[in-house]
């Protein structure tokens, strides 16, 4: 069982889907990672910031998952990152309303002494240069590091973020935003141009359409859990990233084999978080439920075809 150490955003979601609407909740891209790797019983930490207006009870939430929250910061006086976004009726497209920094705008992170070992790393959504110090602060080359970043990063802060992608093992990035990366429209040809920039492992997630592993002109496709509803898909592709990062840290077994099993866990842990607003579904999340879906991840994909 290895270590594992996330950074991302620690947030509050205001949320609008064609089935209803939320004030301020929990979110934010280290939470979503935090609560899918949880499932894995994996040692955790999140690097992140907050400000005094985040309620002790969403703290209280990832300690009891186990999660170590020493490196999540608590700024007096100050406003907890928001971010705001409405669903179209397709649900696999959203507009952003708003993204307030706020805290996260000066932020230093700092790694807890006890995790600068950490096998793997995650880095989620946030400041690429944030990305780049908690590598930095790392007292050996964790065995893995993973980075997930959105259109946000690259619309902002691109040359930095290329210095970060640099540094990295894996990328999980969704569709649109590799072909913003590239300017390639396929995306064989974007996990091409993305592996030239330094990852040997690309991840193209498709929301409902599943998602892709390329490594070594090798290609591995999970479908996404055809479902019948879907409620509110923020937080799917972190969820993803989470159970992807978790299961390898779990594991502890970085081959290009195993990462198949983990892009499969984080797809099963992404078709729950759906399911419901905000990180609610992940909350109370049984292991007997996520391992009946497994299965049926199995008979979906498995078959049985003779070839001559
Ligand atoms: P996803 O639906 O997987 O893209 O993740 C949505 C989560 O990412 C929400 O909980 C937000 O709080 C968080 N988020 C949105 N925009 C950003 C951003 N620019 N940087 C970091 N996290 C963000």
């Amino acid at each position: 069982m290895g270590k594992l150490l996330i950074v991302g955003t620690v947030a509050f979601d205001a949320i609008e889907t064609p089935f209803g609407k939320t004030d301020k909740i929990l979110g934010g891209a280290a939470t979503f990672i935090g609560l899918a790797a949880s499932q894995f019983y994996v040692e955790s930490a999140i690097v992140s910031v907050v400000g005094d207006d985040f309620p002790q009870d969403y703290l209280d939430l990832l300690v009891a998952k186990n999660i170590d929250i020493s490196g999540l910061e608590i700024v007096k006086g100050g406003k907890t990152f928001f971010w705001s976004g409405k669903y179209h009726n397709d649900l696999n497209t959203r507009d952003t309303l708003a993204t307030e920094l706020n805290v996260l705008a000066d932020f230093n992170p700092v790694v807890p002494d006890n995790f600068r070992d950490s096998d793997v790393v995650m880095l989620g959504n946030l400041h690429p240069n944030i990305q780049m110090s908690v590598i930095n602060q790392m007292e050996k080359r964790p065995a893995l590091i993973i980075l997930d970043t959105m259109n946000f990063w690259m619309d902002n802060t691109l040359p930095e973020l290329m210095e970060v992608i640099k540094h990295i093992d894996v990328i999980t990035i969704n569709d649109e935003e590799a072909r913003q990366l590239t300017g390639e429209y396929s995306l064989v040809m974007a996990a091409a141009k993305i592996h030239e920039m330094g990852p040997k492992y690309v991840v193209i997630k498709k929301g409902e359409h599943g998602a892709l592993l390329f490594h070594e002109g090798n290609i591995f496709f999970a479908p996404a859990l055809p479902l019948r509803e879907v409620f509110d898909p923020t937080g799917a592709g972190d969820t993803f990233a989470g159970g992807f990062a978790g299961y390898l840290a779990a594991t502890n077994t970085i081959t290009y084999e195993n990462m198949k099993n983990a892009v499969i866990h984080g797809s099963n842990l992404a078709s729950f978080s759906v399911e419901k607003f905000g990180t609610e579904r992940m909350e109370n999340l049984e292991r007997s439920e996520v391992n009946k879906r497994l299965h049926q991840f199995k008979t979906l994909t498995q078959f049985d075809i003779e070839i001559s």
